[in-house]
């Protein structure tokens, strides 16, 4: 599967923010291809989408798609020389495929903050630091193993990956996430297998009071600096999602009301971690399931084919495909199919997003 870091400085509300994430999860046993280590939440992706086509379809069942979330807790100022367990932290890091950057934006008497100040920027700045520096060791070392390999063998692939670290090196001795850099596609192909931190898309989620969303200037500058990198900012009170995750639906709701919010913040921290994944969902609509499933951007329909059964892929003949869009405009497959709007497609389909599949295949 694909999954999403929680990273940030101690006391910032990871945990808050990861338990009120799982209470709401998905069973492991539902996911026999996935272990999961007691720090994995998977956690159902919400889509309205699925109810409106169930509202058609009228399935016995209606499944959501889903993705992960991996709390690591533990990161301080001095990870990347080894302190706090610094280095077990990092190695976990560099395993996820996204980075959700919790970033404390409350003030709390009763909340001690790690260096005595809330102060976004500068907590924001230490975790990113101790990133690139753990990236100039790894690029450090990878030069010093590579050059030689570059310069006399005529190794083309160690040659590849010198250029692409020598591009590394002078800005993370900057203290500059690699992500910032334009690399070439060559570049960035070099540089696969290093599985650097700062390459990693992330978010960051300003942890903010009850009345903490508008005027609030912590979350201000967060998002100016965010703004300087292209990144989003996902504004979330984790003591509310906590108290929220822990209620009963009726109690729930009417807390929601209160708040004047339709769905808990949780559902946008979701879904932004989907967004920056790269991911995107397509459906299967029948009357035993509804299903959502999980692609990359830019997939083939027999790649989509084979999330389901591997078999698809191999055997696909074509994807009966119907835009989301079209089955409610048309009130279902028969309504879509009349309208024209059921479209053949073949191997080289690339998935939009919310398209509902029939797959033909061979076996
Ligand atoms: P972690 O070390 O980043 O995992 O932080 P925790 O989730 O353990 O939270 C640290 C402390 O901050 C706990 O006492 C939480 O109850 C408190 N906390 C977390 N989120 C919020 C919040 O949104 N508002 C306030 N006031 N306190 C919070």
């Amino acid at each position: 599967g694909f999954n999403c870091g929680i990273v940030g400085l101690p006391n910032v509300g990871k945990s808050t923010l990861f338990n009120a994430l799982t209470k709401a999860g998905i069973a492991a046993e539902n996911f026999p291809f996935c272990t999961i280590e007691p720090n994995t939440g998977i956690v159902p992706v919400p889509d309205e989408r699925l109810d409106k086509i169930a509202a058609i379809v009228n399935p016995q069942k209606i499944v959501p798609t889903a993705m992960e979330f991996v709390d690591i807790a533990g990161l301080v100022k001095g990870a990347s020389k080894g302190e706090g367990l610094g280095n077990q932290f990092l190695m976990n890091i560099r395993e996820t495929d996204a980075i959700a950057h919790v970033v404390r934006c409350f003030d709390d008497p009763n909340v001690i903050h790690v260096n005595g100040k809330v102060d976004p920027i500068s907590d924001v700045e230490i975790i990113n630091t101790e990133l690139a520096l753990a990236d100039l060791d790894v690029c450090d070392k990878a030069l010093q193993r590579l050059e030689k390999r570059a310069r006399t063998g005529g190794d083309k692939e160690a040659l590849a990956q010198v250029v692409a670290l020598e591009k590394c090196k002078p800005a993370l001795e900057e203290g500059k996430m690699l992500r910032q850099i334009s690399f070439t596609k060559e570049d960035l192909h070099a540089l696969r297998g290093f599985n650097f931190l700062t390459l990693k898309p992330v978010m960051y989620i300003a942890n903010v009071s009850e009345d903490g969303f508008t005027d609030n200037p912590y979350l201000t500058k967060l998002e100016d600096y965010a703004a300087k990198e292209n990144s989003i900012v996902v504004p979330v009170s984790a003591a509310i999602e906590a108290d929220l995750a822990s209620m009963e639906p009726e109690d729930r709701k009417e807390f929601m009301d209160s708040l004047g919010i339709s769905e808990p913040g949780l559902n946008r921290v979701i879904r932004a971690g989907y967004k920056l994944l790269g991911l995107q969902t397509f459906f299967t609509a029948g009357p035993k399931e509804v299903r959502a499933w999980t692609v990359k951007v830019g997939a083939t329909a027999p790649q989509a084919a084979g999330k389901i059964h591997s078999d698809f892929e191999r055997g696909f003949i074509r994807a009966q495909t119907i835009a989301y869009d079209d089955f409610i405009k048309y009130g279902g497959e028969n309504g879509a199919k009349e309208a024209g709007k059921l479209r053949s497609e073949g191997k080289d389909y690339i998935v939009q997003d919310g398209d509902l599949f029939e797959f033909l295949f061979n076996v």
